[in-house]
């Protein structure tokens, strides 16, 4: 049986950034991984990175600004960690060989990016998620002696034993071989569960398998109603267009040609929060002023960006708009829609990445430390990654080097292997397909779960998503095989998008107010004497969810009026 000081699940940004720190601290370190590590969907991340590097910022003016971003629901003290920290992290990044992009004196350049009083985005172009997982990549083979990496490795459990998290059952994607992997200290870094919505900006692999491991091994998860719809996705497919677009000019636009975020935000306009310029389109859009196929959208004017500089700094999306669009975003405007991005609640940890299950770290997208409270400002979450990546690595490291190293029985492999054994046994043709439940979960979701919610629509949502879980005990899958069955962890995930989406309705219909990313019609105000708390959800004995609440730790900024 394996067995490593530190097993972290997941090798996006924040699990390779977690695995470096553990294996400088002298751990051992595995790293599992259910698709090859460069395919994590931290590659798809576009716009940037903040730290305020600039001689005339200041980390607390970034703390401030991603306080207010969160609707004053993120705790202080870890924000304050976050933003503190960025800019040694930015510098380590471009000393191992990220080649952030410079201006002319040679400084590193720093764009505009939405919620920020000061341009204060590092950036490779708009390929810098890309720019760094290659990077830090490239120093987990330099770390080879020390970290043993497991790629395409499925994880379909945390074994809990003396109340403490002491391994994983995982599956080799490639041979259906099941293994267990014992550990002083498990890290999850899963990334998010965008595809619990359809249309999303997330990969197909974002199934919040981590937030759904942690939560049926005891964890609580935290802040699970705030999801974030970006203001700039395609209208027919959800692609992400990046805020770099409008950091660097671009305009929005309604069907009257109106530069409509002048009324909603009148001094940062388009560069307003996520939450704030998503509502604003969407009313926009409900109020008939859209464009488009049947007005469900809203024109992105980059053609005011100089087209050297757009070819420059976001080809990316030049791409993306002749691609998927059939639009050259250099000479005519493209129709965008708020589209679901990310998750703001994950598993509950600490600064350190301490979850309250002991042995138990979480860090990244599946984690809520919570830095991004109620809306993360644009170019927050790399950021988020990357220091409590690193924090819980090394708090991971120490941990494991006063522990000893857990005896792990092999029965929860044979647990799991029966209940994989269970799915491909189903008849096929008896239930409905894995497919199908996922397509009725994500628009359901997306109808009901979105910019604007109300009672009535969560609760048909729960209703629904309750109904789907039954469903998907019988759903069939066609491959029967062993060798990379996809078929069989789809069912897997689709299993962990249920328990998230759950979660995310049964906290958004708890949380009767309006803060961030959720917006109640039937309660339209923020109510800081009842809500300025976060909502918790633990999974009970009998695998109903139980609703919490944890305080919101405030340091140095008292709840105040939000404006842009
Ligand atoms: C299109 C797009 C653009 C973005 N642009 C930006 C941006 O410019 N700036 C910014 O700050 N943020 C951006 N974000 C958000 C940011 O990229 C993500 O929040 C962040 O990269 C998540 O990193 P992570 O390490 O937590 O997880 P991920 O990168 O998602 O990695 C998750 C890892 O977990 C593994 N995993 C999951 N489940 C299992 C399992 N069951 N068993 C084994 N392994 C598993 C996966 O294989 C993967 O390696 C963007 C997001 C998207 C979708």
């Amino acid at each position: 049986m394996p067995a490593h000081d530190v097993l972290i699940i997941g090798a996006g940004l924040a699990g390779q950034r977690a695995a470096l720190a553990a294996a400088q601290a002298g751990a051992t370190v595995a790293v599992l991984s259910k698709v090859h590590p460069v395919r994590s969907h931290s590659v798809a991340a576009a716009g940037g990175i903040n730290a305020a590097i600039a001689v005339e910022d200041d980390w607390r003016s970034h703390a401030y600004d991603t306080v207010k971003g969160s609707d004053f629901l993120g705790d202080q003290d870890a924000i304050e960690v976050m933003c503190a920290e960025a800019p040694a992290e930015v510098l380590h990044l471009e000393h191992i060989g990220v080649t952030f992009h410079r201006d002319e004196t040679g400084r590193l350049d720093l764009r505009a990016f939405g919620g920020a009083s000061i341009n204060r985005t590092a950036y490779v172009a708009d390929i810098t998620g890309q720019a760094i997982l290659h990077v830090l990549y490239e120093q987990l083979l330099r770390f080879g002696d020390r970290i043993d990496r497991y790629e395409e490795w499925f994880t379909t459990s945390l074994i809990v034993d003396d109340g403490g998290c002491a391994g994983v059952v995982a599956r080799d994607v490639r041979s259906g071989a099941m293994e267990v992997f014992a550990a002083k200290s498990v890290i999850l870094a899963c990334g998010g569960a965008g595809q619990c919505f359809k249309p999303t900006t997330n990969g197909l692999i974002c199934t919040g398998d981590g937030m759904a491991l942690a939560y049926r091994a005891g964890a609580p998860l935290m802040d699970m109603e705030m999801v974030q719809y970006h203001p700039t996705t395609l209208v027919e497919n959800g692609f992400l267009i990046t805020e770099g677009a409008r950091g660097e000019g671009a305009h929005l636009l309604n069907a009257d040609g109106e530069r409509f975020m002048e009324r909603y935000a009148p001094s940062k306009r388009e560069l307003a929060s996520r939450d704030v310029v998503s509502r604003a389109e969407q009313t926009e859009i409900d109020e008939g002023r859209g464009v488009g196929p049947d007005g469900r959208g809203i024109y992105l004017d980059i053609t005011v960006v100089p087209r050297r500089r757009t070819l420059e700094a976001l080809r990316e999306i030049v791409n993306i708009g002749r691609d998927f669009a059939g639009v050259d975003i250099t000479r005519e405007p493209i129709v965008i829609r708020p589209g679901q991005h990310y998750v703001m609640g994950g598993v509950r940890t600490d600064v350190h990445g301490r979850t309250p299950l002991d042995g138990l770290y979480a860090a990244g997208e599946v984690a809520c430390v919570s830095v991004h409270g109620g809306n993360r400002l644009g170019a927050n979450s790399l950021l988020d990654t990357l220091i409590f990546g690193r924090r819980a690595g090394e708090h991971a490291a120490a941990r494991a080097a006063g522990t000893r190293m857990p005896r792990v029985s092999r029965a929860p492999l044979h647990d799991d292997a029966r209940r994989i054994e269970a799915i491909l046994a189903r008849p096929a043709g008896a239930g409905r397909r894995v497919s199908e439940i996922k397509e009725e979960l994500g628009t359901t979701m997306n109808r009901h779960v979105a910019v604007f919610r109300d009672e009535g629509g969560l609760r048909t949502a729960l209703d629904v998503v309750r109904r789907l879980r039954e469903e998907a005990e019988s759903a069939a899958v066609d491959d029967r095989g062993t060798v990379f069955n996809q078929d069989v962890l789809g069912a897997i995930e689709l299993g962990c998008l249920l328990d998230c989406a759950e979660a995310m309705v049964v906290s958004a219909l708890e949380r009767r107010e309006s803060r961030g990313a959720q917006f109640r019609t039937d309660f339209p105000r923020r109510d800081d004497a009842e809500w300025l708390k976060h909502i918790t959800i633990t999974r009970d004995g009998d695998g109903a969810p139980r609703i919490g609440y944890a305080p919101v730790t405030i340091t140095r900024w008292e709840p105040e009026e939000r404006r842009y």
